[in-house]
């Protein structure tokens, strides 16, 4: 049986051979936990951010779509425009945009037009 080998404590550790560290979950938290061992990680963190540039791209793509999963990707450009331009918070803009995306398919529905199809070719045509 092993224990702990911080000073002072008898904490007995993992008998399955999975603890690496040689200290008990108190004393590897506290370790964790100090202020030159947060900074080397925030300086290898920072290392590693900067020698990968594709895999941060990737993670930022993924992660946008992710927390965008809610908005179809037409109102997209939408959302950004209220919530950069317009500066509404993302509550008050997805809000307004679920009303629009209902509203878009009630008139769908209606008349058999995609609102948002004309919004966009609208704009094709202003910017040509
Ligand atoms: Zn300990």
């Amino acid at each position: 049986m092993t224990t702990c080998t911080a000073p002072g404590c008898s904490a007995t550790l993992d008998r399955r051979g999975r603890n690496r560290s040689g200290l008990c979950r108190r004393h590897a938290l506290a370790l964790a936990a100090a202020p030159e061992v947060r900074a080397k990680a925030v300086i290898g963190f920072r290392a590693w951010v900067r020698a990968n540039p594709e895999k941060i791209s990737l993670h930022n793509t993924q992660a946008s779509r992710t927390r965008m999963a809610w908005c179809p990707p037409e109102y997209r450009e939408q959302y950004h425009h209220l919530t950069r331009v317009k500066r509404l918070t993302a509550g008050e803009a997805r809000a307004l945009l679920k009303d629009m995306i209902a509203r878009d398919a009630r008139r769908y529905s209606a008349t058999g037009v995609l609102p948002q199809f004309q919004r966009s070719e609208e704009k094709r045509h202003a910017l040509a």
